[in-house]
């Protein structure tokens, strides 16, 4: 095992994963298949893919919901009756997921989009949100906080929060409408002070783990329980799916969290 940054890299069968040090609910953001190029990967939804990790962490392949991503803000709560097709089959589309179910563990997929897994210590509630810049402008990482809040009554100030491997600031440069959308959640400059917006040349650069961290902030989280990874998936194109790094031709890695029992005893 290796360390990025406080995030700890593990490897099972040739398939890589990320687990971060907050995180005490079963977990891991998957590395792309390895030698898999643009036509031969496996699909992010199937059991070839995912259930060398999954049978390592002791998920069940059926008990996967998968989210059904369309840059929206919708988060759903997902109980044991939800549905058994493996996705949360919403017609109007799911990026974060939601459960305190034991029994049911939640994914979502990306490829340089913002994967962030939530766990509540006390509860053992989880989270697991898909965060392009569309679902951070629109705040899907607040949206899932505030939901597990008000469906388990977690208190904001216990959650741990994990911002995955994702397109970093070295290499999102955006036009205008996406540093807009940043700079239109933090009012009164706050993009640029807080670094999720630079301007380069005529073009900017936007950090969308900075922007997803400080929205967790905003919805009660401590900076100390926010862990955000260091690596960049289009600068790691080699480990993880990259849309900017290979636009015509990408699979989608999977993050995936399960709930932990509750620690409501502990301190
Ligand atoms: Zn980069």
């Amino acid at each position: 095992m290796t360390s990025r940054g406080a995030f700890r890299e593990n490897s099972v069968n040739g398939a890589k994963y990320m687990t971060a040090p907050n995180i005490a609910a079963v977990h891991a953001f998957m590395a792309r298949p390895s030698g898999a190029d643009g036509g031969g990967a496996a699909p992010a939804r199937s059991l070839a893919y995912l259930e060398p990790v999954c049978g390592a962490l002791g998920i069940a392949f059926e008990d996967l919901v998968f989210s059904e991503q369309v840059h929206g803000s919708a988060v759903l709560l997902v109980d044991e009756q939800t549905d058994a097709e493996h996705s949360a089959g919403q017609p109007g589309g799911i990026d974060a997921l939601i459960t305190a179910a034991r029994g049911r563990a939640l994914a979502v997929f990306t490829a340089d989009c913002v994967p962030i897994l939530l766990y509540d210590p006390p509860s053992g509630a989880v989270g697991a949100v898909h965060a392009g810049w569309r679902g951070t402008a629109a705040d899907i990482a607040g949206a899932a906080a505030a939901a597990m809040v008000r469906e388990f009554g977690c208190a904001p100030g216990d959650m741990r929060a994990a911002v995955g491997p994702c397109i970093s600031r070295c290499c999102f440069e955006t036009d205008g409408d996406v540093a807009d959308a940043m700079a239109s959640l933090f009012p009164g400059g706050g993009a640029e002070r807080s670094g999720v917006v630079r301007r380069a040349g005529d073009k900017f650069r936007v950090d969308l783990k900075a922007a997803n961290a400080a929205l967790l902030e905003r919805a009660g989280l401590g900076r100390a329980n926010i862990a955000v990874s260091d690596e960049c998936t289009r600068c790691l194109s080699d480990k993880y799916w990259s849309h900017r790094a290979s636009p015509g031709g990408h699979g989608l890695q999977a993050a995936i969290i399960a709930p932990a029992p509750p620690r409501r005893h502990t301190a």
